[in-house]
């Protein structure tokens, strides 16, 4: 049995440029980066260039872009730093930002008694952007925090104009781009914006690894306390060949960015045809025009097969989600398509189908032959 991978907004394959990289760094370059002799120097150089490739991909300076275990661990840092240490009084998010958002303003609401409030979500899963224009005329110490592109339905949001309305309203602004680097053009020079984070294992890197961009003189703290690491803003050894996995991978997906595009685009308009031919009550979940890499669709199936679509098509080989994969076994619907559908809506499956330049249209066709016999 041919087995599909259409899982890529939960996990990406390594490509084999990266894997070659990380095992020669694996195999030759095992000095401690902090270590002053030459082990530890031509650590410390793989180390720095890696770096810097991955800021002159964003249009950063190379001092801005702080490694981290992953995406998690850098929305908790910046969020609990921008509380604790930036005295920000209030957050504004959305309630369709992924958990590691969402999750960690729940506990800094609790832990310090801010203000908490949550931008509107239009019915299509934009963020109403007038909305959130009048949630900053109060004069609060806030932070908005709101992901560029949205890991269950692929909305993507105007990260430019976000920028600009929160530099209006003298807010800070933090955006969650786990789903849209390697996979969009981001130039944060031209962008107000002063914290993201991303995680490689998203843009064909490995997992355990992302990084955080901290505007210059931001004034954020670290979360704790070690070394010199990272300027001691994120202290611990450097995951060097994590680290240099994660920026070949940024490398490959910044350098084939167009073709690679092109290919998805062409994978989704043609599994949105094919869905129209066999499915023809199918709704997407989202905007047409969201990242071509992410398509969720709500199919007109009875609500009794919601539980077991994603095991029935798991038998036939083929990998999807019904949302993020850390809620993918549970049962409790996606808070992502509670905050856009109605009850009866909620309760019919919805797959997320998310795409590589590695799947090709026979990938679709098995997918489209599984669904029908479910
Ligand atoms: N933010 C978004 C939008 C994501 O899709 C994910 C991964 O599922 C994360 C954060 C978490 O990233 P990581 O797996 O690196 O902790």
């Amino acid at each position: 049995m041919k087995k599909v991978y259409l899982d890529n907004a939960s996990t990406t394959q390594l490509r084999p440029e990266v894997v070659r990289e990380m095992t020669k760094v694996l195999a030759e370059d095992f000095g401690n980066p902090s270590s002053t002799h030459s082990f530890g120097r031509n650590a410390k150089s793989v180390l720095e260039l890696s770096r810097k490739s991955i800021a002159k991909i964003l249009n950063v300076s190379a001092q801005e872009i702080v490694f981290t275990s992953c995406g998690t661990e850098a929305n908790n840092w910046i969020l609990r730093s921008a509380v604790r240490d930036l005295k920000v009084k209030r957050i504004v998010l959305s309630k369709i930002e992924h958990h590691a958002v969402l999750h960690t303003v729940e506990h800094l609401q609790k832990e310090f008694e801010i203000q908490v409030d949550y931008v509107s979500v239009k019915p299509n899963g934009e963020i109403d952007l007038t909305d959130l224009v009048d949630l900053l005329s109060q004069d609060i110490k806030t932070l908005v925090s709101l992901m560029h592109v949205n890991n269950e339905i692929g909305t993507v949001l105007n990260i430019e104009k976000v920028g600009r309305i929160c530099e209006q309203n003298n807010a800070l602004f933090h955006s969650d781009m786990v789903q849209s680097v390697g996979k969009l053009v981001i130039d944060l020079k031209t962008t107000s914006i002063d914290f993201m984070v991303a995680s490689a294992h998203k843009f064909h890197g490995p997992k355990g690894i992302g990084f955080a961009f901290i505007k210059k003189n931001s004034g954020l703290q670290p979360l704790f306390f070690g070394g010199e690491q990272e300027k001691g803003l994120r202290p611990g050894t450097e995951a060097v060949h994590q680290i240099v996995g994660m920026a070949k991978a940024l490398e490959l997906s910044d350098a084939n960015l167009a073709t690679e595009r092109n290919h998805i685009q062409g994978l989704k308009n043609y599994l949105i045809a094919q869905l129209e031919i066999e499915f023809p009550a199918f709704a997407i979940n989202g905007t047409l025009d969201g990242i071509d890499t992410i398509l969720n669709v709500l199919l007109p199936f009875p609500d009794t097969k919601t539980s077991m679509i994603l095991f029935n098509l798991d038998m036939k080989g083929i990998a999807v989600s019904r949302g993020s994969a850390c809620q993918s076994g549970s049962i409790k619907p996606s808070h992502v398509l509670a905050e856009m559908l109605s009850k009866e809506d909620l309760k019919k499956p919805s797959l997320r189908i998310s795409f590589s330049h590695y799947n090709t249209k026979d990938d679709i066709d098995l997918f489209v032959a599984a669904l029908k016999t479910i």
